[in-house]
């Protein structure tokens, strides 16, 4: 029907257009900047990490409305594992749209690589970033499809290590006609855990410099959570992840773990530090914020 057709457009459309943000940049007021990454995107070999520094950061959406961010310090440089924990309505998604430049901090400076988002043209500055939402949509098409979206050019070859990096051999191989099979509202259902996988594949297609990860919170099957921490961790080795994370899973192998609270940094520290120092991250840890690993 229309409607099923229309509602299956404006999926598909939202996704494309988080996905692939590059189309339609020039007519954004922020794609002033200049800097260039120093890097070719499509050059050999893994692109070195993108370090990510908030200085003092101050954000409001309006000015009529009260700061999400009251002054966010933290560094995330060289390969690794960030992980942004904190109460919900903390600021931690808004700290991705601040390093995407969907917004510009009201004080202080985000800066890419010593460059402030605003200096950068954003078009350069987001192809370096692999941006994985909070549950990410499948669209209809072919899985190869949903994974080629923002990089039309990847080859098989391309197709093939992401989909093994992101360890979804194995679905691929139940699926009835493997990379070519239909998914999404027409297609194969596909489990929460693997839409994510999907979405993070996609992401690594580009050769981000850069990967932010909003985890699911949604729960997640035994198989799955070790699936995406494997995922993780094997991503922080070649490039800098930040993840938003509701797992403890994800938190106990983080190379650093930021806390925010009321827009503020509460604590900077690994799983152990933190459990030691920090009140409001043991309480994260141990109740109902982060989801226990099972
Ligand atoms: P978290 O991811 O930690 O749950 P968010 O960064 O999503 O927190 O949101 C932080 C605060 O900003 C919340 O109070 C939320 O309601 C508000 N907020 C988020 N997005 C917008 C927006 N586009 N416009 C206005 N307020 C927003
Ligand atoms: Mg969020």
């Amino acid at each position: 029907s229309l409607v099923q057709a229309l509602s299956q457009l404006q999926t598909g459309l939202a996704a494309v257009a988080r996905v692939e943000q590059v189309d339609h940049l020039e007519s954004e007021d922020l794609s002033v900047g200049t800097a260039s990454p120093t890097a070719s995107l499509t050059s050999a070999g893994p692109l070195p990490a993108a370090q990510v520094e908030f200085d003092r950061v101050e954000f409001r959406y309006e000015d009529d409305l009260a700061p999400v961010h009251r002054g966010v310090t933290f560094t995330a440089s060289g390969t690794g594992l960030t992980a942004l924990v904190g109460p919900s309505g903390a600021g931690k998604t808004t700290i991705f749209s601040l390093i995407e430049g969907f917004y510009p901090a009201t004080a202080g400076e985000v800066r890419v690589e010593g460059v402030a988002v605003q200096d950068w043209s954003l078009r350069e500055l987001r192809s370096m970033i692999g941006y994985v939402e909070q549950d990410a949509p499948v669209l209809s098409g072919s899985l190869r499809d949903n994974l080629t979206l923002a990089a039309p050019h990847a080859t098989d070859e391309d197709v093939a290590a992401v989909v093994a990096q992101a360890r979804l051999s194995e679905m691929v191989a139940r699926l009835p006609d493997g990379l070519d099979s239909a998914v999404g509202p027409r297609g194969v259902t596909l489990s929460g855990g693997e839409r994510q996988r999907v979405a993070i594949a996609r992401a690594l297609l580009r050769r981000p410099r850069l990967l932010l990860l909003d985890e699911a919170t949604s729960q997640l099957d035994a198989a799955n959570e070790a699936a995406l921490r494997q995922v993780m961790l094997e991503a922080a080795e070649r490039t800098n992840v930040i993840v938003v994370a509701h797992r403890l899973s994800t938190v106990t192998s983080a190379d650093q773990i930021v806390v925010l609270d009321a827009g503020r940094v509460r604590a900077v520290g690994t799983h152990a530090e933190l459990l030691r120092a920090d009140g409001l991250y043991r309480d994260l840890a141990t109740e109902q914020l982060l989801t226990a690993e099972n």
